[in-house]
């Protein structure tokens, strides 16, 4: 008897055994295949072959395996070691991993959405089971699986429904592994003559009647951004989304959409794929180094040859990325494979667009703004006997099937963004990349102009090899960095609202010579908090331990925790009064101060409330690149290698935010900020200017970036580290306890601490209450652990585990959440 050992995609700490069906040959499945299977009384779900073998699980009633969905692993070997390693090191479930790293296509479960294909023709070569399935999906598309079975009264309808997709009937975001289909998407977009404010509100209000189309419209107003769009003056052909995201985000059926294709309000559109780079001949050839340049490659290539390994520490505008494009060109001539990995996906549209110019088709893109079916199509590809030679990708790509991975470049290394917080794995993915070339034995870069405490540490103990690049290329010179003295201003009232005078005659005189201008204000929203004058109150969120911040475009106050919104107050709940006040500035309001000041002035802002949308972070960045905006405004995204060539004015609007975090991180990441941000301004011919406003102007910490000097940042912080026993002098491990009862939270939380300190002693840190300690009604608990290096992380992580496992499964613990953070960010 063969039994299978496969992992679901569920929070389970093990894997689960099943039966192959009796009719199928154990040849035909192996490790990394796809199998769908039962669990629980009613559910299915596509699960992943681990292992075979023939030892009879003891004392439990094994389930048979419904289908084998590959006859050709879809997962290679090294991946599934990369999950078991993520697993164990990140202190989470197997079926995390595995819900993280598979695209949805590849995950038909239970509840997957279907929609029919096949027309309304009558089909006579569906057999009666089909038949049934194609009527009720004609008549009611998006039914997920489970609802079908329920309806038709069946039981499993999986093959049904799979044999109707191998026809090309029936879709769902599953796509097989035969051959991809090259995919056709339709695109849908307002027409020229609805591309107006004032006509949507009219048209709207003339489809009271037609529910459904007024839904559908609303919702694409919505999901594309259009008041956007119009503000930016796009065209709307730059609006358009894709049908399918459309009909599912407004579950409605494609003939709403058609009555209003009709109704002449929205047409469509076949989609290109702009992403993915499309020319193979047209390719450009390197860029000569500079000798500078020349010499960190050399460096780099040597350092190869002893450790796998290197961190390039080179300034910003140094031209790291060419550097990157050399050794990239080298290991494809040598027939391996690159992953090129950047914190954040806006930065792979700047970078498609440089590199597709070398490198064409041999590269192709990869994050989770792609869509399902594109993803996929990437996936299958990395599996094919064509795989691509180069991925540029956020973390996700990390995830990817490699048959020759050589080498993999970490751009911006010290990101915080390459750490994943919620959910679980929460993993880091410089950390995770470094653990996957070692399973590929492939070389790893870590390039930046700010490197981590921990990275450079690494470095200068002779475990990473340490190039640095110290000149700008071209010999720009760094931009000159002026302090501006906020607190004196406020109290001689010399600030308009968030501007020193110094930054508006720097901008008016940067906006005369039509250069560009960037504004780093790291918050989102019009004003973080709503006050009331007369007692002080503020709104806050009924959900979550922190306030309201308000949101002008909307109109309404939003939690950033649990994404919560109420419409702002018109008067004060707590005494009657009626004007309420706005304090603090968010990146909203100051788009709104700038747009006063300068009123000619193109202004875009990008931060999370304008990037939520699949392409709209690409239009913001493209439209600066090409100088149809002025003066771009934004958080922490700003601050990022974005590489724009007319840049010539950087101002930092508030630095006393960034220097006062309660983190112990929280002079580095600062630094990090100011210096990358910095790093915006005069690349190029144009010399660069950085306002920097603060009132902290004696903080060493602003010193050390006025003058670029990162190794008195890394020598101060190190010593604090050493003093306070931090990273990376030691390891950290957060355990947090979620509970909906706050006392319940207290008790676990003391338990779980007093029982480590038994084995850790003093180690164990807390519990306490995090800065936030209330989210979506959770109370939340925190122990810090540190690991100190002489110790058995292994051995550690098993005490916690069995530790946290023994205290909840009694009762009054059985309802809490407790989960690890480790390595946080
Ligand atoms: P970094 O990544 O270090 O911030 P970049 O690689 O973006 O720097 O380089 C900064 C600018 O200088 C880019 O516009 C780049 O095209 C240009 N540059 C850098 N090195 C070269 C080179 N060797 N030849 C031509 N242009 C270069
Ligand atoms: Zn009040
Ligand atoms: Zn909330």
């Amino acid at each position: 008897m063969t039994y299978v050992d496969v992992v679901l995609p569920l929070p389970l700490p093990s894997t689960y055994t099943y039966t192959l069906p009796p009719q199928c040959d154990p040849r035909n499945i192996q490790p990394g295949s796809r199998v769908i299977v039962p669990f629980g009384t009613k559910k299915t779900y596509t699960a992943f072959v681990i292992n075979l073998h023939n030892q009879t699980p003891q004392g439990i009633n094994i389930k048979q395996i419904i289908e084998i969905l590959d006859n050709k692993p879809i997962i290679l070997p090294q991946q599934t070691q990369l999950w078991q390693w993520l697993a164990q090191y990140y202190l989470c479930h197997p079926g995390d991993v595995y819900k993280a790293a598979i695209p949805a296509p590849f995950k038909l479960e239970s509840e997957s959405r279907i929609t029919w294909c096949g027309g309304t023709e009558p089909n006579p070569a569906l057999n009666d089971n089909e038949q049934k399935v194609a009527d009720r999906l004609m008549q009611h598309p998006y039914q997920t699986i489970a609802q079908l079975q329920k309806t038709l009264g069946k039981k499993n309808i999986t093959t049904t429904i799979r044999k109707l997709m191998a026809k090309g009937l029936a879709q769902t975001t599953q796509v097989t592994t035969k051959a991809p289909q090259p995919h056709k998407e339709i695109g849908i977009r307002l027409t020229p003559a609805h591309f107006d404010l004032q006509k949507l509100h009219t048209t709207l209000e003339n489809l009271q009647r037609a529910e459904a189309q007024k839904k559908l419209l609303t919702t694409f107003i919505h999901i594309a951004d259009i008041p956007n769009h119009i503000q930016n003056h796009d065209t709307p052909q730059q609006s358009g989304i894709t049908r399918r995201e459309l009909l599912q985000q407004s579950s409605c059926t494609p003939t709403v959409c058609a009555a209003l294709v009709t109704k002449g309000i929205l047409e469509t559109y076949p989609i290109e794929h702009t992403l993915t780079p499309t020319q193979d001949t047209q390719t450009e050839p390197l860029p000569q180094l500079s000798p500078a340049q020349q010499t960190a490659l050399n460096q780099i290539n040597d350092g190869f040859k002893h450790r796998p390994v290197c961190l390039l520490h080179g300034i910003t505008s140094s031209g790291k990325t060419e550097i990157y494009t050399h050794l990239i060109q080298q290991t494809i001539n040598n027939g391996g494979q690159v992953l090129y990995m950047v914190p954040e996906i806006a930065l792979t549209t700047q970078l498609t667009t440089r590199l597709s110019r070398i490198f064409g088709t041999q590269m192709s893109v990869y994050h989770s703004r792609l869509t399902d079916t594109q993803r996929a199509k990437t996936w299958l590809q990395q599996l094919s006997d064509k795989p691509g030679k180069i991925i540029l990708g956020a973390r996700s790509a990390l995830f990817l099937p490699f048959k020759n991975l050589k080498l993999i470049i970490i751009d911006e290394e010290h990101d915080p963004s390459y750490k994943q917080q919620e959910p679980a794995p929460r993993y880091n993915g410089r950390d995770t990349a470094i653990m996957l070339a070692n399973l590929n034995k492939a070389h790893t870069l870590l390039g930046t102009a700010t490197p981590s405490l921990e990275s450079y540490y690494n470095a200068r103990m002779g475990k990473y090899t340490l190039v640095n690049l110290t000149e700008r290329f071209g010999h720009v010179a760094l931009p000159e960095i002026q302090i501006i003295d906020t607190k004196e201003l406020q109290r001689k009232k010399r600030m308009h609202g968030p501007f020193s005078p110094t930054l508006i005659q720097a901008m008016t005189q940067a906006l005369e010579r039509k250069e560009q201008i960037i504004l780093f204000q790291n918050r989102r929203g019009y004003a973080p908090v709503l006050v009331c004058p007369n007692c002080g109150w503020v709104p806050r969120c009924p959900r979550c331990d922190v306030s309201m911040t308000y949101h002008r475009t909307q109109n309404r106050l939003t939690c950033h925790y649990c994404e919560h919104t109420c419409p702002p107050p018109t008067s004060c709940p707590n005494c009657g009064e009626t004007n309420i006040i706005q304090r603090g500035f968010g990146t909203e309001k100051i788009e709104d101060h700038v747009q006063t000041l300068f009123p000619q002035a193109h202004i875009a802002r990008l931060d999370l409330d304008t990037t939520r949308t699949r392409t709209s972070y690409q239009h913001i960045l493209t439209d600066f690149a090409e100088g149809r905006t002025d003066i771009l405004v934004g958080t922490q995204m700003v601050t990022k290698g974005l590489d724009f060539k007319r840049v010539s004015l950087v101002g930092i609007l508030d630095a006393d935010a960034m220097c006062t975090t309660p983190d112990f991180r929280s002079y580095e990441r600062a630094y990090q900020l100011m210096s990358q941000v910095a790093g915006r301004a005069g690349r190029h011919q144009t010399p660069g200017l950085v306002v920097l406003q603060t009132s902290l102007t004696d903080l060493p910490l602003i010193d050390f970036v006025v003058h670029g000097d990162y190794f008195a940042l890394y020598r101060d912080q190190m010593k604090e580290r050493h003093t306070f026993g931090f990273p990376p002098y030691c390891r950290i491990i957060n355990l947090y306890v979620r509970h909906r009862d706050n006392h319940v939270a207290d008790d676990l939380a003391d338990k779980i601490a007093d029982t480590l300190r038994t084995t850790f002693g003093q180690n164990i840190l807390g519990p306490d209450a995090p800065p936030v300690a209330k989210i979506r009604l959770w109370h939340i608990r925190k122990i810090m652990i540190k690991i100190q290096h002489n110790q058995q992380p292994t051995q550690i992580r098993h005490t916690l585990r069995t530790t946290v496992a023994t205290l909840t499964s009694t009762t009054p613990y059985s309802g809490a959440q407790v989960y690890f953070d480790v390595d946080p960010a």
